[in-house]
């Protein structure tokens, strides 16, 4: 019988399991795919390095102290491309202003914005618990701020909806500040927290290396379905496609669906909430293109300018990931503003695109590219989400030896998914040595 199970080997889950065998444990990974990654989906071929999944991960404190532990050489792209971002507004790729002088110097907002923005510390704050980003951001920065910056970014972050999206789960990190300070600019001045928190970072080889260093060692079981969790005298039983596992403790890591469906026997009701989570489809096409991409990040569109593209990376701008003579971009479809796109043909989508591209940056053609189609990429942090972490804990808590962890917990992010699965990592390793139960999330 194994200690420790882990179910899924994403981020989440095999940061999770890195941990327990860390502490002295060894888990078995049961992960569905004939590979690890989830949403980190890198291709090698041809001299290339295709991200189809996560692109890239801000260099914060644990993710970049686990890049130390494993020996790994963090990439980083040039200064001037990762500063430089567009959005297309009005037919056009408009530079977006990179530091606060710049939104009120620059001609990316109108006069009156600029008045609008200048006010913002002279605002009342608002507690709101059923607040959307759009509410929270119009009554705070005004309607111009959430149609070329945040709807778009909202965009680029959770492919959502800015009038769906909680304020207090989605930007928690800026309604901290409006609850802190009473003000997001002032709060911004005081803690310098607006901002990327750390530098775009990869590896050689792409994102994927980072958890196959991580891996290995690790007992992997791939190409291996975990369809249903039963327990019987404090053991667990996992019926998998091929057999059944016994275990004391289970780390699930899975997308919300996925655990709704494992957790039915064990609580039904509870369970069938976590399926109510909704998510966002995207669309990933990385092409490689002989045209010349400008200067920087990448650009992203706001929903006013009615495309199916939700924006685009310059990809090959930020690091070294194909031939001399070529350049790759990765644009991104669908989203919840475009749900539609999910169910087109592939022929039908591309075809849509080189349209919209041709438009953006006059390319008309692609070398080759690579597509894939997330039908739920993204878990949407929407109003009333507080009662899914809810159920999350309370699963926990009737399920003595079950810990959770996943993308629509703590936030959505690689950084995100790491951190809230170490957390979770720690408190089974607690529950395996001394027998205790969870501690509160
Ligand atoms: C297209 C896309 C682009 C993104 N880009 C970025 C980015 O650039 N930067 C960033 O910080 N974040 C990005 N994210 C978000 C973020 O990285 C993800 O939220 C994070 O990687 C989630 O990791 P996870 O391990 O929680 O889940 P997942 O990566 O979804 O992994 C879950 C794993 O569980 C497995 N599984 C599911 N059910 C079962 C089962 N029954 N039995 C066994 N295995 C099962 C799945 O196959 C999968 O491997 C992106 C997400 C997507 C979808």
């Amino acid at each position: 019988m194994k200690d420790a199970v882990v179910i899924g080997a994403g981020v989440s889950g095999i940061v999770a399991a890195y941990t327990l065998k860390k502490a002295g444990f060894d888990p078995l990974v049961i992960e569905k795919e004939p590979h690890i990654g989830g949403s980190t989906h890198t291709l090698r071929e041809d001299g290339r390095i295709i991200e189809l999944g996560v692109q890239s991960v801000l260099g914060q404190e644990e993710f970049m102290a686990f890049t130390k532990e494993l020996n790994l050489k963090p990439l980083h792209p040039p200064k001037e491309h990762a500063n430089t971002r567009y959005v297309y507004l009005n037919g056009q790729l408009k530079r977006m202003p990179s530091n606060p002088a710049e939104f009120l110097t620059s001609d990316f907002f109108s006069i009156f914005g600029k008045i609008r923005l200048l006010r913002e510390p002279f605002i009342p704050p608002k507690d709101d618990p059923k607040e959307s980003i759009s509410d929270f951001v119009t009554r705070r920065l005004g309607k111009e701020f959430l149609d070329k910056v945040v709807e778009p970014f909202v965009c680029g972050i959770y492919a959502g909806d800015p009038d769906k999206l909680s304020a207090k789960y989605a930007v928690r990190r800026v309604k901290a500040l409006e609850d802190e300070y009473g003000s997001i600019i002032k709060g911004s001045m005081k803690k310098k927290a607006l901002g990327p928190q750390g530098e775009i970072t990869s590896f050689e080889g792409g994102l994927l290396t980072f958890l196959e260093k991580m891996a290995s060692g690790i007992d992997i079981s791939l190409e291996s379905v975990a369809l249903k969790i039963t327990k019987k005298d404090d053991i667990y039983t996992i019926d998998t496609k091929s057999g059944k596992i016994q275990t004391k403790s289970i780390l699930i890591a899975t997308p919300a669906y996925s655990a709704s469906y494992l957790l039915r026997n064990l609580t039904w009701s509870m369970s069938a909430e976590l399926d109510q989570i909704e998510y966002a489809p995207v669309i990933v096409i990385s092409a490689i293109v002989k045209h010349p991409l400008p200067k920087g990040f990448g650009f992203l569109i706001p929903r006013k300018e009615n495309t199916i593209m939700l924006g685009a990376l310059f990809s090959s701008n930020l690091f070294k990931i194909c031939k001399e003579d070529e350049n790759i971009i990765t644009i991104y479809v669908g989203g919840e503003r475009r749900k539609d796109v999910a169910d087109w043909p592939e022929e039908k989508i591309l075809s849509e695109v080189k349209k919209e591209l041709k438009k953006i940056l006059g390319i008309e053609d692609f070398e080759k590219y690579y597509f894939k189609k997330w039908k739920k990429a993204i878990p949407q942090y929407n109003i009333g989400y507080e009662r899914f972490i809810n159920t999350v804990k309370d699963i926990e808590k009737m399920n003595e030896g079950v810990f959770i962890a996943g993308n629509y917990i703590e936030g959505n992010s690689f950084n995100d998914s790491l951190r809230y699965a170490m957390k979770k990592a720690n408190e089974q390793i607690l529950f395996l040595k001394k027998g205790v139960v969870h501690a509160q999330i």
